[in-house]
């Protein structure tokens, strides 16, 4: 199906109800892997990070990595979940050449962490919750590469290579309960869902999150059933979208596709779907399995995980301030709109503005060259606001300058393109580019007296009463101090100077 075959996705609506499910993999910042005591660092040449254990050697014996345990039950409580008392690691069957032992060690029925929900801010405010069916703990596979063809796919490939230095690195998968009465905001739930699931992951610490570093993936579940009816319609899976605008447009093409199909009498098949992201399309994978064909059965090799309830309750206090409560919280000290907040939030820049007032600027001034020059930067740049060669505490330093009248706005913003240029420190590039206020009253007074005699006509038209044409003479300064002299500053000294009252 082509893009131009989908139905509209107003008409798709007045017909459909979407159901949704999401399962998002979150890969943990543990220093080794789930079972072996393999590094999990990946810029390590190919299977040097491998060990019997997660290359499946016969009688290599797993063993459970605490960090991942902890990690699993940090997340399921700051999702509100229950935590399994006692839990079971299962084997799942399945043949996959990146995965050595033809089994993956996961979960089954027994998950840690179940029952739960989250609840997401929608961007004109509305909260929706998202209610969790389960977190359960994982391994990843290995990488495979297809060399010798040109799409670097399997396809035409004349050989494949095997890296299994991922393989056995932690992974949560965590699962919704079908999100149902969303209607028309389906991909908007689905994308907040998984910006408020970065953040809390991130807020624990558990994993950097980096969706475009495959650190956390989402699979888009949807199917359709007709207006007013309860019994869901047949569900195609979108695997390993990873990014937040690519959810939002999967979902939403898959509504439109499914809304295609059935409409002209066709039925959805089951089955898995990959995301193009040039286009937003979906193009159909493998049919889907059935959980029976996994042959799922409880893992021999490893013991129950039962957590203490003390240990539980020890982790639920140490939970960090949820991401939207903190939100909240810094919206109202911040006392920005819930417009500028959500803007805030989409370039990424909360963290980054509450580490430039801790180095103590005013959050005026943080927010003001976060989301003006430097976010511009960033854009023109291609590169995210915390990869910009700037740290807070220098962006503290400039807003310091500027409150200490030291620099104006302008000179503030050469200053930051100088950081920015590598050129230093935000003092060290106020020395090297002589970029200070001027504040020498004398140099100042010289500078007025030459812009009053150079412009007689204007000056004439002040003395006589038109104070709106001080402005002409103010730029004849600034441009004489190369914008190096306090605007305010200047304009007063004009109208001093023609016997003016300001
Ligand atoms: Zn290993």
């Amino acid at each position: 199906m082509t893009v131009t075959d989908l139905v509209s996705y107003e008409d798709a609506l007045a017909s459909y109800d979407p159901v949704m499910g999401l399962e998002v993999h979150v890969e943990l910042g543990t220093k080794t892997k789930m079972f072996c005591g393999c590094s999990t660092e990946l810029k390590q040449d190919a299977n040097s990070q491998t060990c019997p254990v997660c290359l499946g050697l016969p009688g290599a014996l797993p063993v459970v990595n605490e960090i991942g345990v902890e990690s699993a039950i940090k997340i399921g409580l700051a999702l509100n979940c229950e935590i399994a008392e006692w839990c079971r690691f299962a084997r799942k069957n399945y043949f996959y050449p990146d995965m050595p032992k033809n089994f993956q060690t996961s979960q089954y029925d027994e998950p840690i962490a179940y029952n739960g929900y989250l609840d997401v801010q929608l961007e004109d405010g509305e909260i929706f919750r998202v209610q969790i069916e389960r977190a359960h703990m994982e391994e990843d596979t290995g990488k495979s590469t297809h060399v010798g063809g040109a799409t670097g796919r399997i396809q035409g490939a004349s050989h494949s290579l095997l890296d299994y230095n991922r393989a056995g690195i932690p992974l949560i998968e965590i699962v919704t309960k079908p999100i149902e009465g969303a209607g028309a905001r389906a991909p908007e739930v689905a994308k907040a869902y998984v910006a408020e699931l970065r953040e809390l992951i991130k807020a624990l610490g558990v994993s950097e999150a980096r969706m475009e570093m495959g650190q956390m993936r989402c699979d888009v579940n949807l199917s359709l059933r007709p207006n007013g009816t309860e019994t869901f319609g047949t569900r195609s899976e979108t695997k390993n979208v990873n990014s937040l605008r690519s959810v939002e447009r999967a979902a939403r093409f898959e509504i439109q596709r499914h809304a295609a199909v059935l409409s002209s009498g066709g039925t959805i098949v089951q089955e898995t779907r990959h995301f193009h992201e040039e286009d937003g399309s979906t193009t159909a994978g493998r049919i889907k399995d059935n959980a029976e064909d996994y042959r799922y059965f409880p893992e021999p090799d490893l013991v129950p995980v039962a957590p203490a309830r003390e240990w539980v309750e020890e982790l639920r206090r140490g939970l960090p301030e949820l991401p939207r409560l903190r939100r909240k919280r810094l919206k109202e000290e911040w006392g920005v709109s819930e417009h500028d907040m959500q803007s805030i939030l989409n370039a990424g820049a909360v963290d980054l503005i509450v580490a430039t007032t801790d180095a103590g600027a005013p959050s005026d001034q943080a927010r003001k060259w976060w989301m003006g020059e430097l976010a511009r930067n960033a854009n023109e740049t291609g590169r995210g606001l915390d990869a910009l060669p700037i740290t807070p505490v220098q962006v503290a330093r400039v807003a310091e300058l500027v409150t200490s009248g030291d620099l104006n706005d302008k000179l503030a913003r050469q200053v930051i393109e100088g950081v920015l240029a590598g050129e230093g420190d935000p003092d060290t590039v106020v020395e090297k580019r002589g970029l200070k206020v001027v504040s020498d009253e004398g140099a100042l007074s010289t500078a007025v007296d030459e812009a009053i005699a150079a412009n007689a006509a204007i000056a004439d038209k002040i003395r006589g009463g038109k104070v709106a044409a001080a402005g002409a003479l103010v730029g004849a300064v600034m441009k004489a101090t190369r914008g190096q002299a306090d605007a305010a500053r200047v304009r007063e000294l004009i109208l001093e100077k023609l016997g003016v009252e300001g």
